[in-house]
């Protein structure tokens, strides 16, 4: 079969390279197979791009490439494929794509936060618009509209942003967790464990398990940030 190189990673990394590869894959090839993109998904990828070009360290790469389409500028400094590093599976079928859209997200949910530079449904609305109008795994989106229209709009300060996100990742893990799709090198867990966060968890009176939720959006914070970003693997 197809052998590709592994990467040697740190699990507890974020890597930039999967984020750079999530806007490669995102604007290259899910958005360019729409033939047309108008009403609903036009405004989908105009917030998409409008939270990407909040973030500093995206503003760049999206400018060029966004010229590079149209000018088929050859400098584009998006990636021209895409790298795992922190999001590769061990076969080609796992991982990858749908795990760098997770990142990316909580990642815009953590900088909003810091930035205060959008309201606090912003890019919840963008992910849930973006999913919605592209995501290439239908069920995907489906699941993920269901959850957002149940209770997203209990979601006032940016900060709460950052947890309904990771509440709700934790909830497709949990519904995932033994699925086939599940890479088996990489199972599916209430995230973060204890060897990552040990004060994210605790219990409760009568002994099970309950989260710190300060203490997890400490640490959400910090994993998230632009101080905590892998360089490694970067083009
Ligand atoms: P992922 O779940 O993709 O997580 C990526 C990384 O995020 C992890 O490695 C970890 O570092 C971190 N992480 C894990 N949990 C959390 C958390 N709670 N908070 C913050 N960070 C965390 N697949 C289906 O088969 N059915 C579905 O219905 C489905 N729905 C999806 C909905 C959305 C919105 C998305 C983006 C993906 C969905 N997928 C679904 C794909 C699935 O959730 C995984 O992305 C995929 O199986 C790859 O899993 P993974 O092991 O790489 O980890």
């Amino acid at each position: 079969g197809t052998q590709v190189q592994w990467r040697p990673f740190d699990r507890s990394g974020v890597y930039m390279s999967d984020l750079e590869s999530a806007l490669h894959y995102s604007l290259r090839v899910e958005v360019a197979a729409r033939s047309v993109i108008a009403g609903p998904a036009l405004d989908a990828l105009r917030s998409y791009i409008s939270v990407l070009a909040k973030v500093n360290f995206f503003s760049l790469s999206l400018s060029l490439s966004l010229s590079h389409e149209r000018t088929l500028d050859p400098t584009a400094a998006l990636p021209r494929g895409v790298r795992w590093v922190g999001c590769q599976g061990s076969r080609p079928h796992f991982r990858g794509y749908p795990c760098s859209v997770w990142t990316l997200f909580h990642l815009l949910t953590v900088q909003a936060l810091e930035t205060g530079s959008s309201g606090p449904l912003e890019v919840l609305w963008t992910m849930r618009r973006y999913m919605h109008n592209f995501f290439g795994c239908r069920y995907c989106a489906t699941h993920f509209e269901q959850m957002a229209e149940e209770n997203m709009d209990s979601v006032t300060m940016l900060s709460e942003a950052v947890i309904w996100l990771w509440a709700r990742h934790n909830q497709v893990n949990n519904r995932l967790a033994g699925d086939l799709s599940e890479d088996p090198h990489f199972p599916k867990i209430q995230w973060p464990p204890p060897d990552q966060c040990r004060e994210c968890h605790g219990v409760k009176g009568g002994g099970e398990h309950a989260w710190n939720q300060a203490q997890v959006l400490a640490f959400l914070r910090s994993h998230y940030s632009a101080q905590h970003l892998n360089m490694t693997y970067l083009e």
